[in-house]
């Protein structure tokens, strides 16, 4: 209590408007127009912004059951049908229009509430990461499945602050009859970068004039301009000649050799490609058994650079070496491209007016057991021990250093199609190793839940600026028209290729049984830490 009042008063002292005389009498003007029935007139822009504040902290308890179920259901991109039907439910039952299995993927959806201009979309991954289960509040390694999937990047508590954010903005909008539109869309399959490239060719965003993106952190910040590394995701298979290993090998053609040539090949050239490129590999498919020469065999390919024009050249780079490969050991090459994305762009105004929310809402106050927690992690991952952040970033300027820009997100192909800003909310724990089962160990405990709480505060209150304020959706737009003056979206995955959607879908099928025994059950355990029975916190 004595938490939430000194959040309303740094909240106060930070309001933007001057006019009034004196700090505390102009915010309880402008709360009590907030509470005022429908019939009177809108309130101010931070009395709105308090109203949705004050909202989203009477419903904690729903952000941190989302939070805790998401977590529960663990599934891979492209498999998260649970994941789906719940958002989608939770949204459908609060009066939201929902449209399932767009763009050719079954888990895809789009929930759609209000009317009219603008269009204010929120978007957030779903999917978790293969062999990254992980007991929540635990600091060690400690898997609730063994070899499981898990959200081991903590893409569970995304929709949370969406969603959150997503109903209390729409109970305003119709409380005080603003006009406007209000969509929430997942990020299916992000961590596979294979939803948003067929999404954007659906035609999903066509007439959304913003997006409010928001991926987990254990910062709260936000940033504009070029990030992260364009990706081509393909796969290279080889069709040889299968044979007797022993008996007549000369008569076969081994598609895994083909692979392994492709491999050394690729590993050589390295030396000679840019430092800023990125590129790993899997065999997804090497054959069955030695004494049977491999007459199939597959390896799948992630190509990054630091632009769309750089990948592309990058991935015809390897598509070569893949057919002299199938050259040198007279076997065959066909080509899949899975995914394309393009490095992030994100919109200067609207990560400004974001920016200044994150501001106002502040870090969450955390407990002792969080910090210990915190702590306890760190040094079991040999992470510089400095627990939870306490102080909100500062805007991050665009990175000029290329080796700085690593990853790849698929938001990008939203951030090149219409204005679009990211929130990093502080729902994880700071150095520890990305996908990887140390980043779940936070995101089903008390950090998760007020971190997510946090975020759909900054989230709503930006929406709140857009649907309030036009000379923003201005800005954002004249941002945009510069940026895609003389470079226009163009697709990365060839005209006519389908999502992939039967990624994932055999391990999925093997882990969920065991996974669905693990469900949270809201209705008999108050957290999904009582439910497993953790203490919290668990350390060494
Ligand atoms: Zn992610």
């Amino acid at each position: 209590m004595a938490h939430r009042q000194a959040r309303l008063l740094s909240l106060r002292s930070l309001s933007e408007s001057s006019r009034l005389p004196e700090r505390p009498l102009r915010f309880l003007l402008a709360f009590s127009l907030a509470l005022a029935p429908a019939a009177a007139q809108t309130p101010s822009l931070e009395g709105l912004k308090e109203h949705a504040f004050q909202m989203i902290e009477a419903r904690r308890g729903f952000t941190q059951i989302m939070v805790d179920s998401i977590f529960s259901f663990s599934e891979l991109g492209f498999q998260e049908f649970e994941t789906s039907r719940y958002i989608t439910g939770l949204l459908e039952k609060d009066g939201f229009r929902i449209t399932r299995g767009i763009a050719g993927m079954p888990t895809g959806f789009v929930a759609e509430w209000g009317a009219g201009k603008p269009v204010v979309g929120f978007m957030a991954d779903i999917d978790g990461l293969p062999e990254t289960s992980q007991k929540p509040g635990v600091s060690y390694h400690d898997p609730l499945i063994p070899g499981g999937p898990g959200h081991g990047e903590g893409h569970n508590a995304g929709q949370a602050v969406n969603v959150t954010a997503a109903m209390v903005v729409k109970d305003l909008l119709a409380k005080y009859k603003i006009p406007g539109t209000i969509r929430v869309y997942p990020g299916v399959a992000e961590e596979l970068l294979a939803s948003r490239n067929y999404m954007v060719r659906a035609g999903l965003f066509k007439d959304l004039d913003v997006m409010l993106s928001c991926h987990v952190s254990s910062d709260f910040s936000t940033s504009y301009g070029p990030s992260g590394t364009a990706l081509v995701s393909t796969q290279y298979s080889f069709h040889g000649r299968s044979a007797h290993g022993a008996g007549s090998p000369w008569m076969g053609r081994s598609a895994l050799d083909a692979v392994e040539l492709m491999n050394i090949a690729w590993n050589y050239r390295r030396e000679h490609l840019s430092l800023d490129h990125r590129s790993h590999y899997v065999i997804t498919h090497g054959g069955d058994q030695p004494n049977v020469v491999p007459p199939e065999a597959t390896v799948w390919y992630f190509f990054r650079e630091l632009n769309f024009e750089k990948v592309r050249s990058l991935h015809a780079l390897g598509t070569k070496m893949a057919r002299a490969a199938a050259e040198m050991t007279d076997t065959t090459m066909t080509e899949q491209v899975l995914a394309g994305t393009w490095e992030s762009h994100m919109n200067k105004p609207l990560a400004e007016a974001l920016h200044a929310n994150i501001k106002k809402v502040g870090l969450p106050a955390w407990s002792e057991q969080d910090q210990i927690l915190a702590r306890a992690a760190q040094k079991e991952l040999n992470g510089k021990v400095e627990g939870l952040r306490t102080t909100v970033a500062e805007l991050r300027l665009p990175s000029t250093d290329g080796r700085n820009r690593s990853g790849s997100d698929d938001i990008a192909e939203v951030s090149w199609n219409l204005p679009t800003v990211n929130l990093r909310f502080p729902s994880n724990i700071p150095n520890l190793v990305g996908h990887h089962w140390s980043s779940g160990i936070a995101m089903a405990t008390p950090i998760a839940h007020k971190g997510a709480t946090a975020g759909a505060k900054a989230q709503a209150m930006t929406a709140i600026d857009l649907f309030l304020r036009p000379e923003l959706l201005e800005a954002a737009r004249s941002y945009f028209g510069e940026q895609t003056k003389e470079t226009r979206w163009q697709s990365l995955v060839p005209e006519g290729t389908p999502p992939p959607i039967e990624l994932n879908r055999e391990r999925m099928t093997r882990f969920r049984p065991a996974l669905e025994k693990l469900r949270y059950d809201p209705t008999r355990y108050s957290t999904y830490l009582e439910q497993l029975g953790v203490n919290y916190p668990t350390v060494r």
